[in-house]
């Protein structure tokens, strides 16, 4: 049970910040977000679930590092859930009868899951019952009459309705019958009370769809238990439509909700957000090589590399059976390539162990970020869809940034860049500047790397229909640069394929020796970023000569 002084301390911190924000010109968006940061720890250590929850959720909205200014209706606007929730509190030692206040002044965005509607006219019980519960941290309102009680309830949407039989207006079943299809689709349980406790009478209140009965005279401890157990499902119940049972990620009906939420975001404060979608390769052959039993397993440690790599204010969702999807809020696309990265590193690093066989697995990432072209959630998904399905048309295994290109399909051209060298950190700077380099033409860039040769030609590699950059490390333990050079000179057509090795030899002979098994260019090391690039370019000229 919550403890009624935390949760008074907590509010009377909020409203502390809140009153010292509104006498500032502006809030700094930081300071928001490390606000929000805090509440949602204390409250979640002191067991304030909805608080917690909303906090979490708002945080979403907002950086840890921006310096931009809030002004009071911005930053009201965005927190006003948050307000309601001290309103509530406030109104605590309101007398029963001045509590039956008018439904046009209730906030009806009170979004804490423990709003409790009682639709009784029996005062002196009413009030009884709204002081023991609020003194729980209950929000309560009263209804003395069927006709208020109906006002409330569409108005206010509690969370829960006890409902009397015997009201002077109109009869309780009467009302529970009105009432008991909208509250099944808000989640929200009706409890019916009478004194008239016959068999036929339950028979009849549960018949038409109420949750409970309660007899009167209300045994306050039964009653009190039953309350917060019914409260318990409802959130269990709650928090399990939104998450994924198999990985723990969100599901998809949260993921429409928060696309919703940050496009609305973006629009009023020009937050940008970015959106990454992930699906596994050849996941089938998972499945059919290793069973459904593993094909889970790998799903779960996706998610699980995924949630441990990701920031706490990003969304992982699954968005369908082996794709997920990543909202950034925040975060440009320009700013990601080095965390997909990451998760690839992991998760492909992962080995999978089946019997006597261990396996790996990989994913494809197709990227977009909202601007004021694209600000609807079907185009925002088409845009990083089709980014994904370059990604795999490319080869797989590999982050691919929407570009506008890819609306033309078919006269876009892909362009395949392969780093293959031993030193990772090598490996890692040439993925990360050429996965954001857009050359200025009708051409999509997809960059893989590998750390050796072995496993590059062992590899799936290549497709007749598009065009290869190959950066070749010279010097690497199992098969020498030359090998796999003059192995990519015999087996495949030469038109479709440059070739660029990476030497650390300024020795003369060793580049004649390359430019001799049929190398186009080299590049010694240490390079500079700006050498790489205009090697790079004029290779590509060369290719689409
Ligand atoms: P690609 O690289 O092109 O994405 O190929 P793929 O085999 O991964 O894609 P495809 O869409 O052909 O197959 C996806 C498979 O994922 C088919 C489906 O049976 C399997 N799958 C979907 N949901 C689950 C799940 O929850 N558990 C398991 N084990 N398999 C699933
Ligand atoms: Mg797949
Ligand atoms: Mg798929």
């Amino acid at each position: 049970m919550i403890n009624n002084k935390y949760k008074q301390l907590v509010t009377q911190r909020m409203k502390v910040s809140f009153d010292e924000w509104t006498n500032k010109a502006y809030v700094e968006e930081r300071e928001i977000y490390r606000f929000l940061h805090n509440l949602k720890g204390t409250a979640g250590t002191i067991g304030l679930i909805e608080i917690e929850q909303e906090a979490e959720h708002k945080l979403h909205l907002f950086s840890d590092v921006s310096t931009r200014p809030f002004t009071f209706p911005d930053w009201y606007e965005l927190l006003k859930s948050l307000f309601v929730y001290i309103s509530d509190q406030e109104a605590v030692n309101v007398s029963a009868r001045s509590s039956e206040v008018s439904a046009e002044s209730i906030g009806s965005s009170d979004p804490f899951g423990k709003r409790i509607l009682i639709i009784d006219d029996d005062v002196d019980l009413a009030a009884y019952l709204k002081g023991i519960l609020e003194e729980r941290g209950y929000p309560v309102h009263i209804a003395l009459t069927a006709e208020r009680g109906l006002k409330l309830f569409y108005d206010w949407k509690p969370d829960m309705i006890l409902l009397d039989i015997l009201l002077p207006d109109k009869n309780g079943l009467v009302v529970l019958k009105q009432i008991v299809e909208k509250s099944h689709q808000e989640h929200s349980p009706i409890i019916v009370m009478s004194t008239k406790d016959t068999i036929e009478q339950r028979i009849h209140v549960y018949r038409t769809g109420a949750m409970d009965f309660f007899p009167k005279p209300i045994n306050q401890e039964l009653f009190l238990a039953l309350i917060e157990n019914r409260f318990q499902t409802k959130q269990q119940w709650e928090r399990s439509i939104i998450i994924d049972e198999l990985t723990g990620a969100y599901n998809r009906k949260h993921f429409n909700r928060m696309m919703k939420e940050l496009i609305a975001s973006y629009q009023r404060t020009g937050q940008r957000f970015t959106i990454i979608l992930m699906d596994l390769d050849h996941f089938k052959g998972v499945n059919d090589a290793y069973g459904h039993v593993m094909g889970d397993e790998v799903l779960r440690v996706f998610a699980k590399t995924v949630m441990e790599t990701k920031r706490e204010g990003d969304i992982l969702c699954r968005y369908g059976g082996e794709e997920f999807a990543l909202l950034l809020p925040n975060t440009g696309k320009e700013q990601i390539t080095d965390f997909v990265q990451r998760i690839r590193a992991r998760f492909s690093s992962h080995v999978f162990v089946s019997g006597d066989t261990t396996f790996n697995v990989t994913f494809t990432a197709g990227v977009t970020d909202i601007d004021n072209k694209n600000a609807h959630p079907e185009q925002l998904v088409e845009e990083a869809d089709q980014a994904l399905y370059w990604g795999k048309e490319s080869g797989r295994n590999m982050t691919v940034l929407y570009t506008p290109n890819m609306n033309s399909e078919g006269k876009a051209q892909i362009l395949n860049i392969i780093i293959v060298d031993d030193d990772p950190l090598i490996r890692e700077l040439v993925v990360s500047q050429l996965q954001q380099w857009m050359p200025n033409r009708n051409l999509l860039v997809s960059v893989k790397s590998y750390e050796d040769g072995v496993q590059f030609l062992e590899s799936d590699w290549y497709l007749e229909q598009h065009k290869y950059m190959i950066l070749l490390d010279g010097a690497m333990p199992t098969m020498d640069g030359v090998e796999v050079l003059t192995k990519l000179r015999n087996d495949y057509p030469e038109r479709n394929i440059v070739v660029a090795m990476l030497t650390a030899r300024t020795n003369q002979t060793d580049i004649i020796y390359a430019l001799q098994h049929g190398a186009d260019d080299y590049i010694i090391k240490p390079f500079q970023i700006p050498e790489l690039l205009s090697r790079v370019e004029r290779l590509v000229q060369k290719l689409y000569k």
